[in-house]
């Protein structure tokens, strides 16, 4: 029998208008949970249906249906779903860009001293990103790209709060299409960023708060005074989408390729863009066998990335994580010299605290057996002054 349909690139299409992103998370959500997809009608180069091709470009298959006359759902095995986590052959790179998206995934490694009882725990590496050696730089790309999409051209000076790593991976962008950056980062965050950030071009402003959050306004009222561009990582949904995109698709990718048998995710929140977004693929992919908890500092306590939800976070209510984990900022550098000293691997104060929240979920008899993956945004270079006090 021939088929109802015909395959096309999505990266072809043109959507009949252009949908808000709830609705484009709606679709998502139902194209996650059936893993199928019904045929698109299409008029010229536009697709009638906006929000479902939308939702396409947002869960990152290569080819859309389009409809030839009758449509049943079209499993998204046939679309090329991880079309473009395959990494570059030979490792060879033509651009530090190249090097940064032809990088994803960023590795899944079993982390062997954790686990137990049935239980298998795995870490993934952030670090591995190129410019900010963070999972920022999945960040500073997509609001820079999404920036062009919108005035198709970069901006010419950009304003922007940061806690280091955004600003390390917008310095990165600023050098690669040749724009200004005046990173402003809080009174409370290592000295070592203002070198870092300096080194790679960018203009350092330190600002008298506790939390990066809170110079916003601050930051919004510089940038318009200037003529600036403040992209917004608080609240600029390029955030969420590119880590549907790649990070939590990844995840899949990486889930299915070894066949784990996923029970969790465990990572922290900031912007709470990277959780928000594994909280929402990963729930309506596994359809809510998937549970995810969320990492925030202890009440009165600061860890370098992270902070509590009641400071506001924008994306998380969209993704009902399951629980949220406490965690002191010691429990937090027990987490890092756990980490060190049982697999070897130097991991960054935020990444730390992921790793407490594990053990302490563990230890209370929350986790079941099978696969657990932590998400470890960032190394540990970048926090030797507050290792130092706790290390001697
Ligand atoms: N950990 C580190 C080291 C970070 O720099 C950040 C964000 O700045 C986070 C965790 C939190 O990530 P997100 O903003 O996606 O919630």
């Amino acid at each position: 029998m021939a088929r109802g349909y015909t395959l096309r690139p999505v990266a072809e299409l043109r959507p009949s208008r252009e949908p808000r992103l709830v609705e484009v998370l709606r679709e998502a959500s139902r194209i996650l949970e059936e893993w199928a997809v019904e045929p698109l009608t299409m008029a010229g180069s536009v697709v009638e249906e906006a929000s479902t091709l939308e939702a396409l470009r947002l869960i990152g298959v290569r080819l859309a249906p389009i409809s030839l006359g009758n449509g049943s759902p079209v499993p998204l095995d046939e679309l090329d779903p991880y079309w473009d986590l395959t990494g570059s052959p030979g490792k060879v790179y033509w651009s530090t860009l190249d090097l940064l998206t032809r990088g994803w995934p960023t590795p899944l490694v079993r982390l062997v001293s954790l686990g137990g009882e049935g239980r298998r725990v795995w870490g993934k590496l952030e670090m591995f990103n190129p410019f900010s050696f963070s999972v920022k730089d999945r960040v500073g790309w997509a609001l820079v790209e999404d920036y062009m999409r919108r005035h198709g051209r970069p901006p010419g000076r950009v304003y922007e709060a940061t806690s280091t790593n955004t600003g390390m991976a917008l310095a990165a962008m600023a050098a690669v299409y040749g724009f200004k950056l005046r990173a402003y980062i809080p009174a409370s965050i290592q000295r070592a960023s203002d070198t870092l950030l300096r080194v790679m071009g960018a203009e350092v402003v330190r600002i008298p708060k506790p939390l990066t959050v809170d110079a916003i306004g601050e930051v919004k009222g510089e940038a318009a005074r200037d003529g600036a561009v403040n992209l917004d990582q608080f609240s600029n949904d390029a955030n969420l989408m590119v880590h549907i995109r790649y990070t939590a698709r990844e995840i899949d990718y990486q889930a299915r390729t070894a066949g784990l048998n996923l029970q969790g995710v465990i990572g922290g929140i900031g912007t709470s863009g990277h959780m928000s977004a594994i909280s929402f693929y990963m729930k309506h992919r596994s359809r809510g066998r998937v549970r995810t908890y969320c990492v925030q500092p202890a009440p009165g306590e600061r860890i370098p990335g992270i902070r509590r939800v009641e400071t506001g976070m924008k994306w998380l209510p969209l993704a009902e994580p399951d629980r949220l984990v406490d965690v002191t900022l010691a429990e937090a550098i027990e987490g890092v010299k756990m980490l060190a000293r049982g697999d070897g691997i130097l991991v960054g104060l935020s990444s730390g605290a992921v790793v407490a929240a594990y053990k302490k979920l563990a230890e209370e008899g929350a986790l079941g057996e099978g696969d657990y993956i932590l998400v470890l945004p960032d190394n540990g270079l970048k926090y030797v002054e507050q290792l130092s006090r706790f290390t001697g």
